[in-house]
């Protein structure tokens, strides 16, 4: 039978509750156990999938084409599950489901109540997370701050959950902030206390507090919440800021909250390691030989959490290579073709992330034209590969009308469009193509010099396709199809002939990328970007082009300013 370990947060939102979870399932994985997580977000949004990236940050696409909260990526990355639907649900789902039940008439005439009939149906998920396969640790994150009104019917099915299975074979931790008071010069405990009260009100005792803090705990303030909290003084975790998001499990594992969980769980204690992950990662990211500075050009630019996946595989491309990744954000709707060349000064790569509707779509256009013609290496990903594709019909075929019909519905040359038969199909959501397909990978091409293999599966989410049309004259004219779905139909990855690296794919790479396994495309990309500013060093003893690069104060890099929050 699997244990269950049920993580809450208190004092306030956005402490790294998804990260804290990933990496107590990294330091598991460690032992050789096999675990699963999973998250349960109040909101009633049936799946993220409609949500605006700025209230929720990027939408994560998994392998079962789900599309899901972003901490499933953390999930992804610092553990080894292959995460799906059954990885998330929201409330709208549960209810959803209950309302589909009482409709057909399958709870013959009750009535229907949060308790137990949404506790009921929110606690069968939990088991899902481990039917038909082999699962040592469940970990379930419940989204949300303990006292929303909505984050009640989670809670009230996990207490009952735990009631159920018994005390050692679940466990409660709970992520809290111990606020630094600056003109008091001193950490305060009080929300936390305030927060396991919360807790207790109804009815679940935490038996793990993870402290967020700006500074050291003291074992005196470590007692301290101890007994006010009810805990073990080896229960209380300090989870300090730290440099990279990948310390966290070190951190973790340092103040032995494995030995913890497996104590409280009653799991024989085996020491394992995370000597490859601090190795292969932490130091890496700590102290890089180099450092390269990468443009990435979107319409959610502002926001830390729009572009998640994206800024982690640079990143991970980045450990792959030795090499810092300095990111400049640029945002599209300012990038104009003639300020291009300011916007992107210094950079020595490009990247085109995925997007939906018609805002900054020029601004991505000058920017892959500034790509290619200044033979900067590009990296298209989705949209990108679709703004790549009106570029090179606009400046290398000369069509200038050229667009794509989510964006022109009247364009003579719909580059880019719908298949014949998803057209006049009214309801949007059943037409996206989401989750994994196989893409057929061409030899000789930089894709498969990249991935090294011609059979790759990768993930999806978009409606529109290249339009095959025009497959032939763009090849006439040095674009390379260098990846296609498996019978042809589909043009899956791009390049371009004449251009030292210039690569662009219909499908997300980033979802598939890891700190200590980059994805392939990511970590070439980040291969030419280190290439290309080699190259374009001045010789010994003139003005550097490069010190922009090395003048960190100017720009912080992305790993600075990000907290494990
Ligand atoms: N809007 C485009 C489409 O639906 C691209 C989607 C994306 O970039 N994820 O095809």
């Amino acid at each position: 039978m699997p244990k269950y370990i049920f993580i809450t947060g208190g004092v306030v939102s956005s402490l790294g509750k998804g990260i804290a979870s990933a990496s107590i399932g990294r330091i598991l994985e460690a032992k050789g156990l096999k675990v699963t997580l999973q998250k349960f977000d109040p909101y009633i949004n049936v799946d993220s999938g409609t949500m605006n990236p700025y209230q929720h940050g990027e939408v994560y696409v998994t392998e079962d084409g789900a599309e899901t909260d972003l901490d499933l990526g953390h999930y992804e990355r610092f553990t080894n599950i292959v995460a799906g639907r059954v990885n998330n649900t929201t409330a709208g789902q549960i209810y959803h489901e209950v309302i589909a039940k009482e409709r057909r008439g399958d709870f013959l005439g009750a009535t229907i109540q949060v308790v137990p009939h949404i506790t009921d149906a929110i606690k069968e998920r939990i088991r899902e997370a481990t039917r038909g396969r082999r699962v040592d640790i469940v970990l379930s994150e419940i989204g949300g701050t303990v006292g929303d009104i909505e984050s009640l019917p989670f809670l009230e099915a996990v207490r009952q959950f735990r009631h159920e299975v018994g005390r050692e074979n679940s466990l409660f931790i709970h992520l809290t902030l111990v606020p630094f008071i600056r003109a008091a010069g001193e950490l305060k405990t009080k929300p936390t206390q305030h927060s396991v009260g919360t807790l207790r009100e109804i009815g679940i005792q935490p038996d793990i507090l993870i402290c967020r803090t700006e500074k050291k705990l003291t074992k005196a303030l470590k007692d301290k919440i101890a007994l006010f909290c009810n805990v073990d003084a080896s229960a209380v975790i300090e989870a300090r800021d730290v440099p990279t998001i990948y310390q966290v499990p070190l951190m973790f594992k340092e103040q032995k909250l494995d030995e913890v969980i497996c104590r409280y769980l009653r799991i024989e204690y085996k020491a394992g390691s995370l000597y490859h992950w601090q190795k292969q990662v932490v130091q890496k990211v700590l102290s890089p030989k180099t450092s390269v500075k990468i443009a990435v050009v979107g319409k959610y630019i502002e926001l830390q959490d729009a572009y998640k996946s994206i800024y982690e595989a640079l990143r991970h491309g980045g450990i792959a290579n030795d090499a810092e990744v300095v990111i400049k954000r640029v945002n599209a709707e300012k990038l104009l073709k003639k300020t291009a060349g300011y916007h992107l000064k210094g950079v020595f790569g490009i990247l085109v992330p995925g997007g939906f509707g018609m805002r900054g779509i020029e601004g991505k256009v000058s920017a892959i034209q500034f790509a290619r013609e200044n033979k900067v290496p590009f990296l298209g990903i989705c949209l990108g590969m679709q703004c790549a594709t009106i570029e090179f019909a606009r400046n290398v075929l000369q069509w200038k009308a050229a667009n794509s019909t989510e964006f022109n519905k009247k364009t003579p040359y719909p580059v880019i469009s719908l298949l014949e038969e998803q057209e006049g199909i009214e309801n949007l959501g059943g037409t996206m193509r989401l989750g994994a397909y196989p893409c057929h990978v061409k030899k000789e091409t930089l894709a498969y010099r990249a991935y090294r293999s011609e059979e790759v599966m990768e993930r999806h989410r978009h409606r529109y396709e290249f339009n095959n049309k025009y497959r032939e004259i763009f090849q006439k004219n040095g674009l390379r199809i260098s990846g296609i779905s498996p019978g042809g139909k589909l043009v899956e990855i791009i390049e371009i002939e004449d251009h030292p690296w210039f690569v662009a794919c219909q499908f997300h790479p980033e979802f598939k990328s890891k700190p200590d396994k980059a994805h392939p495309l990511f970590r070439e990309f980040i291969k030419s970007a280190l290439d290309y500013q080699e190259k374009s060093k001045p010789p010994a003893g003139s003005t550097s082009v490069g010190s922009e690069i090395s003048n960190k104060e100017a720009e912080k890099p992305v790993l600075a300013i990000e907290r494990p929050t």
